[in-house]
């Protein structure tokens, strides 16, 4: 890589993000929902690449479908796409429902204190604010148990009311051989035998990989659109969205025997060469891919090779191991791949111990951010409000 001497970045590192990518991954998945709707989640700042920008571009080819984790994050995408469906992932916060209606947002509906509050509201105004009716299938996280469903249909019945979507939550779909795919999807059929004529929804990105049938009205793919790999063990078909490259702040020779970092953790086996990079623990490079003797930490790319991490990763540096490079040493102000090319988010997530989804969401530190092939922005007029179509399958 280059040597780019004085950076504007004032020695902070560089993250590109690909919008064009995030939309063409989009558009692959609209591609294999021939019968369905494919939403986009953005949530937690579209997974940290940023809500605003990911929003529009993947609203510009056509996503009409948003899914956000918080009521403030629905406000927040609101203001941005006029036009766009939004559900609230996290569903009604008690005592908000005006705020969801003035806002035009769809609480997804998950317990009796959240329908009862919903269907209150609804009455009290004389109007059927659209919702989703979120079930749970296996993963004891939010929503309805199955054996609440008929009174769930009894409650909207008795209200006249019809919620825009019935939907659950996957909790093994980046695993195709697991059992619970199945277990999940049979229930969640079954489940909607309460509610014919409502569309429903499953899928998130590894189960809109598995197989059409898990795909009903809608699909809610997240970390697909990022580039991240929803099902394990298979080649990834997503386009890179992300790249971090960070400068190096010093390059210093060693002794064998001397130690390197906080708690000296790492012994020089052989006389060293070590470069200190600009980004730590407050960048979002997790500790956890700090070396030692021990056990081998993470790796950055540097002048086409792999370079080891040595010792602890502090708040702002971290030292890699710069001996091994064939070239010439690298030099100050000198930018090595963290992410990018030949590191993706899942080796990173797997070389810390974790996965691409905290990968993503941890990159909120000191980062001079680039957005980079944003598809044409959609003209002010085609932001209205399109019809809630969604069929039931
Ligand atoms: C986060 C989330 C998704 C998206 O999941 P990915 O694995 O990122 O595709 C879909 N549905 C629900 C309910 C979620 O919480």
């Amino acid at each position: 890589m280059a040597r780019e001497p004085a950076t504007p970045a004032l020695s902070s590192g560089r993250l590109t993000i690909d919008l064009g990518a995030v939309a063409r991954n989009w558009q692959g998945l609209d591609a294999i929902c021939t019968n369905a709707k494919v939403a986009a989640v953005v949530k937690a700042d579209a997974y940290g690449l940023g809500m605003t920008k990911v929003a529009q571009s993947l609203y510009a080819v056509g996503a009409r479908f948003f899914f956000v984790a918080t009521l403030q994050e629905g406000v927040d995408l609101r203001a941005v796409l006029p036009g766009a469906h939004i559900f609230v992932l996290n569903g009604l916060w008690p005592g908000t429902p005006a705020l969801y209606t003035e806002q035009r947002l769809m609480p997804v509906l998950s317990s009796m204190p959240m329908l009862e509050e919903w269907l209150r509201y609804c009455l009290s105004i004389g109007s059927a604010f659209p919702s989703a009716i979120q079930f749970d299938t296996g993963m004891n996280r939010l929503g309805f148990r199955i054996k609440d469903a008929e009174w769930v249909r009894q409650q909207i019945t008795n209200a006249g009311y019809k919620p825009q979507l019935i939907m659950s939550h996957l909790a093994c779909a980046d695993d195709p051989a697991h059992e619970k795919n199945r277990t999940q999807l049979a229930l969640f059929q079954s489940l909607l035998t309460h509610f014919p004529n409502v569309a429903a929804s499953l899928a998130n990105s590894g189960g809109t990989m598995l197989s059409k049938n898990y795909h009903f009205s809608l699909t809610r793919p997240g970390i697909a659109l990022y580039g991240g790999a929803a099902v394990s063990g298979r080649k990834n078909p997503m386009a890179r969205a992300v790249s971090l490259l960070v400068p190096i702040l010093q390059v210093r020779d060693a002794q064998t025997g001397e130690t390197v970092g906080y708690g000296a953790t790492q012994t020089l086996t052989r006389k060293s060469k070590i470069a200190i990079l600009s980004c730590g623990y407050a960048d979002g490079l997790m500790r956890h891919l700090s070396g030692s003797n021990r056990r081998s930490g993470g790796k950055v790319f540097v002048r086409g090779q792999f370079a080891p991490i040595l010792g602890r990763i502090s708040m702002d540096t971290v030292a890699v191991d710069v001996t091994d490079l064939d070239e010439a040493v690298p030099r100050p102000g000198e930018f090595v791949e963290i992410l990018g090319a030949n590191i993706t988010i899942d080796d990173i997530g797997a070389m810390a111990g974790s996965i691409s989804y905290e990968i993503l969401t941890s990159l909120t530190g000191r980062y001079d951010r680039r957005y980079i092939n944003a598809p044409p922005a959609v003209a002010d007029t085609e932001h209205e409000a399109a019809a809630l179509s969604l069929s039931a399958q």
